[in-house]
């Protein structure tokens, strides 16, 4: 079995390339190939030998993502891509264009083991991790593809990426270093359904990114029906967690929170969600939920939300509605789905 060279961090790749008695300039070297160029094989690797490049590749392998089908939006330009992965399953992103640059969406599982009722990724199940090179491999083909520079990294795809952790923070750890794709990591968002234990464990590795929590209730009873992982962290046990998270990192936590009409959304249900969040530094942002076919979810209705908005508001807590982008190609939050692989 050969190793995914893409998964392995700058100090683990120093390591290999030790272990080949190589000298040591030859791992900036890949690394640049691999990490800033975004390579997909050896033998583009040009200022390596012949030689070399057959050595490694005895050993290793270089992951990537074929495009298989691309969406563009006719609404806002977003686009979202059907990648094939090298053993033939599939995963999707989205890059979407803002004023500030240009954002992807990365995926970081085959499906999601997770079960929110609302959402279409966990609809087919789990299939498996994507290693830290698949991960950053969504980046490389979408740059590539569309021949502009990524500025903005956030992990909302399919998959949940604390339940991926050691190979999230090798992708974190590669997409920041100056000798990949630089990308700092203020840029980056993380969003978790809320494993508390990993959370813990991202607090201790201090990062300056941003942390996001899918929270979409006000108290255990709506959150224990619509996401199963509530089950093993009730809301005060994560609430806890992000306020010391806060604390910790100086990052200040922010929420989402998906409006169903009938499900979440009264004004009962705001005062509640204001009362648990209030005297915390936090912001929510509130999704209007997005169709899926086989959830059967409706949306609550503009009035709604603005009430629901405007409670949170005037009880002192910061919420915004989020955008839709990429309706028209089912590109938008809880829409990306495990796709089973062919034959
Ligand atoms: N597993 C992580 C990452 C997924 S991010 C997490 O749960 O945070 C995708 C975001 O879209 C999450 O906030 C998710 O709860 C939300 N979502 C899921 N289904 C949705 C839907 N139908 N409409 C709007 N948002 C949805």
């Amino acid at each position: 079995m050969k190793t995914d060279i893409k998964a392995l961090n700058f100090e683990e790749l120093n390591i290999a390339v030790k272990e080949l008695s190589l000298p040591s300039f030859r791992a900036k070297q890949i690394y640049k190939w691999l990490h800033e160029v975004g390579c997909t094989s050896f033998d583009e690797m040009t200022n390596l030998s012949k030689d070399l490049r057959n050595k490694l590749s005895d050993i290793f392998y270089i992951s990537c993502c074929e495009i298989e089908d691309k969406y563009v939006s006719q609404l806002d330009d977003t686009v979202k891509y059907l990648f094939r992965l090298t053993d033939g399953e599939y995963v999707e992103s989205v890059i979407m264009k803002y004023k500030y640059g240009y954002t992807i969406c990365v995926s970081s599982q085959v499906g999601c083991k997770m079960g929110c009722t609302f959402c279409a990724s966990t609809l087919a199940g789990f299939k498996r991790n994507l290693t830290a090179g698949e991960i950053e491999s969504q980046i490389h083909a979408a740059q590539k593809d569309l021949g502009v520079r990524i500025s903005h990294i956030v992990m909302m795809g399919i998959g949940e990426p604390l339940d991926n952790y050691s190979n999230v923070l090798a992708f974190l750890s590669n997409v920041n270093n100056e000798n990949g794709l630089n990308i700092g990591m203020r840029n980056i968002t993380i969003s978790t359904c809320g494993i508390v234990d990993r959370i813990y464990d991202l607090m201790e590795s201090d990062l300056q990114l941003t942390l996001t929590i899918s929270l979409h209730a006000p108290n255990d009873e709506i959150r224990s029906k619509t996401m199963p992982v509530n089950n093993k962290y009730p809301i005060d046990v994560l609430l806890k967690a992000c306020k010391e998270y806060g604390e910790k990192t100086g990052r200040r936590v922010s929420f989402e929170y998906t409006l169903i009409k009938n499900v979440n959304d009264s004004e009962r249900n705001a005062l509640e969600l204001a009362n648990r969040l209030k005297g915390s530094l936090c912001h929510i942002n509130l999704i209007p939920v997005n169709d899926v076919e086989e959830r059967g979810n409706v949306c609550s209705s503009r009035e709604d939300i603005i009430k629901f908005q405007n409670i949170l508001k005037r009880n002192g807590i910061n919420a915004t509605i989020r955008r839709t982008l990429g309706a028209d190609i089912n590109a938008s939050c809880g829409q990306l789905r495990h796709l089973k692989k062919k034959g």
